[in-house]
């Protein structure tokens, strides 16, 4: 298949990924005398932080999804291709796609991260995740088919089972859901739900680390847990998830919680693609580059962003797997490629920490600035607030997320809940339907100290 992409005199810059890295990258571009050819396999862009605003049902997806033709309208050097690369064949500098093959002079990998099982099958089989809109809009109608199922059953382990929620990963995803949970749980289903005795219903995050918000500072993962125990949730620290069978997810051999909705939020691999040599990737999949984003062993070929595994005397374990991280590298890789067509030498990347943050629920976040500064309360959710609208992209999707809001906060409701596409489990993969364990078999093992995506100040 010819993917008609127009012949030009000027060198091709092709971008797999439309991510925060892909699009600031793209973006930055414009004005250069290249051809820019973005490749993804959505044709929207989709800001992850407020997917589990989405599977909660907080925020339509449309307001949390933009899309790609639309933000480049007008930027005459840009092509998108909406595809999904298979593979690239860095000997003919080519990627190969399910749409045909796209030749390049300059390649861009910055395909993310897909969630890591660390090899615990039962798990991956059975568990939610939450990577896509797919994947939240699945969550968001598993959820309330099970409590449809709850007002059925006769059996109380079984209605245990189906109102309880696990969410494995005290991370800033699972510490954010599950206050999103205890909201949901207080204000929306007792209206919906008079029947069901919801006092029944239980929310546990999981952590085999010792605290919750694992890399933020000590006062935050304090004050975090505290606000998810005042609001209901169980917060079970040291504690390993090991395997998850007939709605019952066992923390020992014979220990065990009742749920049948398992959120698995605990771990990422890069999302490495197909046909780089082995020594390009490493154990977690992500891509080894230098301090230029480069990778290891070739001179037109990079990688940005989440998949990216920079290794440096500050960073020994690579970046943080962050929105900020994605789009920094990705302005100063633009800013490189304008050097290179120069003749000038290229910059080592800095990463400029603004902090991080997690929200737990109303008037409840936790902000860590540089400085070891700390702040929470209202004033850190009021921060969270406008942080992530100012990062969310185009202008409708900031006016629609802020009305909502708003409506949320006055009438503590959550208006989202429908059932539209009935989910069956064992189908919450990626968009592809794929994770990282199926991506790759060699999976590291599940090791709490491995980064995982941490939080959490988006823009910068
Ligand atoms: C639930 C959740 C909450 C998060 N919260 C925060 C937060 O609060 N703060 C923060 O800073 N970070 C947060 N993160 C992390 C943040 O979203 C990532 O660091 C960021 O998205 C990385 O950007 P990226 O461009 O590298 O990858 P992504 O944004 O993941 O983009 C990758 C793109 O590549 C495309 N792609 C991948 N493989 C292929 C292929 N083979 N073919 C075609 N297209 C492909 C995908 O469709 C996607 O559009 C969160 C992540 C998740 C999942």
């Amino acid at each position: 298949m010819d993917t008609n992409l127009p012949v030009t005199s000027q060198p091709r810059i092709v971008i797999i990924g439309c991510g925060f890295a892909g699009l600031r990258l793209a973006k930055d571009l414009a004005d250069s005398p290249v051809q820019v050819v973005v490749i993804d396999r959505n044709n929207y862009h989709n800001f992850q932080p407020l997917l589990y605003q989405v599977a909660t049902g907080a925020l339509e997806a449309d307001s949390i999804a933009y899309p790609i033709r639309k933000i480049f309208a007008g930027q005459q050097n840009f092509f998108f291709r909406m595809a999904d690369v298979e593979r690239v064949d860095t000997g003919r500098n080519t990627v190969v796609t399910n749409i045909g093959e796209i030749r390049y002079d300059h390649l861009v990998v910055a395909t993310g991260s897909l969630t890591n099982y660390f090899g615990l099958d039962s798990i991956e089989r059975n568990a939610m995740q939450i990577k896509s809109i797919p994947n939240a809009l699945n969550l968001r109608s598993y959820l309330f088919q099970n409590f449809e199922k709850a007002l059925l059953t006769e059996d109380p382990a079984q209605r245990q089972a189906l109102l309880n929620v696990v969410v494995v990963g005290g991370g800033p995803t699972g510490v954010e859901i599950c206050g999103s949970l205890a909201e949901m749980r207080k204000d929306v289903l007792p209206q919906d739900y008079p029947e069901l005795d919801l006092k029944q219903m239980e929310i546990y995050l999981v952590e085999s680390g010792e605290e919750v918000l694992g890399p933020m500072s000590k006062d935050s993962q304090v004050q975090a847990k505290q606000y998810l125990e005042e609001m209901g949730i169980h917060v079970r620290l040291n504690m390993k998830a090991q395997r998850f069978e007939s709605g019952k997810l066992y923390y020992s051999e014979t220990e065990y919680i009742r749920t049948e909705n398992l959120i698995w939020a605990a771990g990422v691999n890069g999302a490495a693609v197909e046909g780089l040599p082995e020594a390009a990737v490493a154990r977690n999949k992500r891509i080894n580059v230098d301090t230029v984003n480069r990778v290891l062993g070739f001179q037109n070929v990079y990688a940005i962003g989440d998949v990216a595994n920079m290794v440096t005397e500050e960073m020994p374990r690579g970046y943080p797997m962050l929105a900020p991280v994605a789009i920094q590298q990705a302005e100063q890789l633009a800013a490189n490629f304008k050097r290179l067509f120069q003749g000038e030498a290229l910059k080592p990347f800095k990463y400029l920490n603004k902090g991080s943050m997690a929200i737990v629920g109303r008037n409840r976040a936790v902000v860590d600035l540089p400085g070891n500064k700390h702040f929470g309360g209202f004033f850190g959710w009021l921060t969270w607030l406008f942080v992530h609208l100012l990062t969310l992209v185009g202008f409708r999707n900031k006016v629609v997320t802020l009305v909502g809001w708003a409506i949320s906060y006055f009438s503590s409701d959550k208006a989202l809940r429908l059932i539209i596409r009935p989910y069956k489990r064992n189908d919450f993969k990626d968009d592809k339907g794929k994770s990282s364990a199926q991506h790759n078999a060699s999976t590291p093992q599940y090791n709490p100290s491995v980064p995982t995506p941490t939080a959490s100040v988006v823009g910068g």
